[in-house]
């Protein structure tokens, strides 16, 4: 019998790379996959509290919803601000967006504010320059959604149709989990895949105050 002496020999060292290799393998796709269940989170919890955000804006204001701009006073973002206390942060804060936003050290406001990871439907109201202000209650459509992820800070403008939307920078964009957009809708928030949301049977159902 062959006299063993301490150590393995180099097979036996490249079998364990290779049983490494493999279970490393194995697990990665596993890790990402969590990762982006995660990131997915964190997006679809920010859009929560907007949502409360927007509840306690209709509060003060005679219950009407908040609008998409406001002359005199600015986009939604601005309206939004008192409600929060960690400056434009939550609005701002999409952790798949890329590159991310840039924040302000002294004032923590971002440093552009067009572009951004969340749309904000214009459908709910742009004062004094397009569809009325929305009252809470006097929308027909309860399914439609308000906010979702995005690359600049409004949704809809003069896009008319799915595909207007999906070959327009006023558009929905698919951020989570390989093909899926997080939406905030009038009550709640949830990960809608892209081919659900950009086709042209659900765009008025989707994103039209009156179906
Ligand atoms: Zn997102």
């Amino acid at each position: 019998m062959k006299d063993r002496k301490n150590g393995f020999t180099l097979i036996e060292l490249l079998v364990v790379i290779a049983i490494i290799a493999i279970l490393a393998g194995m697990l990665l796709p596993a890790l990402n996959n969590a990762r982006d269940r995660a990131k997915t989170m964190t997006c679809l919890n920010n859009m929560k509290q907007m949502n409360t955000a927007v509840l306690f804006y209709a509060n003060d204001n005679h219950e009407f919803y908040l609008p998409e701009w406001m002359d005199g006073k600015g986009a939604w973002f601005v309206l939004m601000l008192p409600y929060f206390n960690q400056k434009y942060k939550i609005m701002f804060d999409c952790p798949n967006f890329q590159p991310p936003v840039k924040f302000n050290a002294i004032n923590g406001v971002p440093e552009e504010t067009s572009r951004g990871p969340f749309g904000y439907n214009q459908w709910m109201g742009v004062y004094a320059s397009g569809p009325a202000l929305r009252k809470i209650g006097f929308i027909k459509n309860t399914g439609m959604i308000v906010l979702s992820d995005a690359v600049w800070y409004a949704l809809i403008s003069t896009v008319s149709t799915a595909s207007s939307m999906m070959n327009s920078y006023i558009g929905t964009v698919p951020r989570h989990n390989g093909d899926s957009v997080n939406c905030m809708y009038l009550d709640h928030v949830a990960t809608v895949k892209r081919s659900e949301l950009l086709n042209e049977g659900n765009f008025n159902k989707n994103f039209r105050p009156e179906l």
